[in-house]
């Protein structure tokens, strides 16, 4: 837990979001300014800036993110439609928050490439 960090304190519930997700290790909750109709943000508790400082004691943890992110799919209903996992790292990554978290988009025909 870092004080300063927003999504450290959004996992830590000190500010309110819509939450879909929690366990010991992982929260997911939904975007505040959604990119499509469904898009939801999966973090670690554990605060990592970016899959920069990933190393390998969290292999674990980046695997258990992965698959939060496709359970939540399911259990939301649109695994079987199609969603998309993005993680941004760093500037010419478009990474804005730097607590690590995987966005699952879906809802709607998503563009490639990205812009
Ligand atoms: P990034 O640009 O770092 O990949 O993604 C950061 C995401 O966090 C953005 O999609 C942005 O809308 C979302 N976000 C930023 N601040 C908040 C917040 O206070 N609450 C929620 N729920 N989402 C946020
Ligand atoms: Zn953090």
């Amino acid at each position: 837990m870092t004080s300063q960090c927003l999504f450290c304190r959004i996992a830590a519930g000190d500010i309110p979001s819509n939450k879909v997700y929690s366990d010991d290790d992982v929260y997911a909750f939904r975007d505040i300014n959604p990119a499509a109709p469904q898009h939801i943000l999966v973090i670690p508790r554990k605060h990592l800036s970016s899959l920069n400082d990933a190393g390998p004691e969290d292999q674990a943890l980046m695997g258990k993110l992965l698959l939060s992110a496709r359970s939540i799919a399911q259990e939301l209903g649109f695994a079987d439609d199609g969603f998309r996992t993005v993680i941004n790292t760093g500037e010419h990554g478009g990474q804005t928050v730097f607590h690590i978290h995987v966005h699952v988009l879906s809802g709607r025909h998503l563009s490639w490439p990205p812009g």
